[in-house]
């Protein structure tokens, strides 16, 4: 193998934490199997995202400002990984588990007649060899897998798998050549920013949840309250998203997002394994739950057994209480 690549989003020049955290993995990689490690970002934005990226420990940083990622719908960014990647030789690109990292991902295997390995949450290397572990059967087990016979390797990674380290790389950064061709297929027409400025469930360090025991949309204020309160954001369950009362960017879970916030809480919550599959990654485990025996009481740290309406709104006063008195 050649190159060890990280695929970076960026929201004009703003790499979320999990863009740090796949580069620092993408240089722990290439330092384990003794090959240069890179990351990759692209379109407008791109020299504030290069000036982030400095501050993980990648080799090198390829930009490419330049390119048309924001105006055509895929086709740009898979021309330009696909090549680097081609002009590199035999080499693994990581990407994010999110719809663009997928969608890159996956072209730029078919590109490439790369193997493409998804929803992964740990790589390692053995032997000169990616060792990558997925969570399957809604992470009732965990799947070991190795690539065969694949010379490019595609690894998509869940968000919030790894750790980011601040510790500059070699910083070198290249920039890669226009596009050759000025137009493509599908055009972007508008771009529209669900809840800008809102923290996401994935980047928060606390996060609070809410689920069926709600009972209707109108009670997910107290849970707001509550993570105004500490800073943090809500999540829910997928309950609480299919009923409709809450969308679907705050759903964690298999079929939603994966956290690791310092701290977690579930209010009403039952804890079945898709939900957990997306949250028990989280420092500390918070359940507010009025049945003794709901499941989640089994995997968390701190079990309350009460009606979240009483408990919830006190915790809120209590948290509020203590800011003010410090
Ligand atoms: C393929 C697949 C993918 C899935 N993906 C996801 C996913 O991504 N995320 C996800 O969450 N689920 C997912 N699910 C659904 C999952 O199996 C559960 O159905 C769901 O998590 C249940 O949500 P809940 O805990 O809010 O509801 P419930 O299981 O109904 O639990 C509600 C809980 O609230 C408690 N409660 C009720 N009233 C109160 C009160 N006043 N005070 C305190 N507690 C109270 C009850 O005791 C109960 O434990 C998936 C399922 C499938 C099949």
């Amino acid at each position: 193998m050649k190159a060890v690549f990280a695929l970076v989003e960026h929201e004009r020049g703003k790499v979320r934490r999990s863009g740090l955290e796949l580069a620092t993995k993408a240089a722990d990689i290439g330092r384990e199997l003794g090959v240069p490690s890179a990351a990759i970002v692209l379109g407008p934005g791109a020299p504030e995202a290069v000036t982030a990226l400095k501050r993980t420990p990648v080799d090198r940083i390829y930009t490419g400002a330049q390119i048309p990622v924001e105006q055509f719908l895929g086709d740009p960014a898979v021309d330009a990984v696909a090549g680097l990647l081609e002009r590199t030789g035999p080499s693994a690109l990581l990407a994010l588990s999110t719809n663009s990292g997928k969608d890159t991902g996956a072209r730029v295997a078919v590109r490439l007649d790369a193997g493409i390995v998804t929803e992964v949450t740990d790589i390692t290397a053995k032997d000169g060899k990616l060792v990558l572990q997925s969570p399957k059967f809604g992470g009732s087990v965990v799947s070991t897998i190795e690539f065969k016979n694949s010379e490019t390797q595609v690894v998509i990674c869940r968000p919030n798998s790894f750790i980011a380290r601040d510790e500059a790389g070699k910083g070198e950064v290249v920039e890669l050549p226009a596009p050759s061709r000025g137009d493509y297929p599908v055009r972007v027409e508008e771009q529209v920013s669900v809840e800008a400025g809102k923290l996401t469930v994935e980047e928060a360090g606390i996060v609070v949840s809410g689920g069926r025991g709600l009972g209707g949309p109108e009670h997910f204020d107290i849970i707001e309250a509550l993570a105004d309160a500490l800073g943090g954001a809500v999540g829910a369950s997928r309950a609480a998203v299919d009923a409709g009362w809450i969308p679907h960017a705050h759903q964690v879970g298999q079929t939603g997002k994966t956290v690791t916030p310092q701290l977690y809480i579930a209010c009403g919550i039952s804890g079945a394994i898709q939900h957990k599959v997306g949250m028990r990654s989280a420092g500390i485990i918070v359940a507010i739950n009025k049945d003794a025996n709901a499941p989640i009481f089994e995997f968390c740290d701190f079990g309350v057994v009460g009606d979240l309406f009483g408990i919830v709104p006190e915790l809120t006063k209590l948290v509020r209480e203590r800011k003010g008195a410090a």
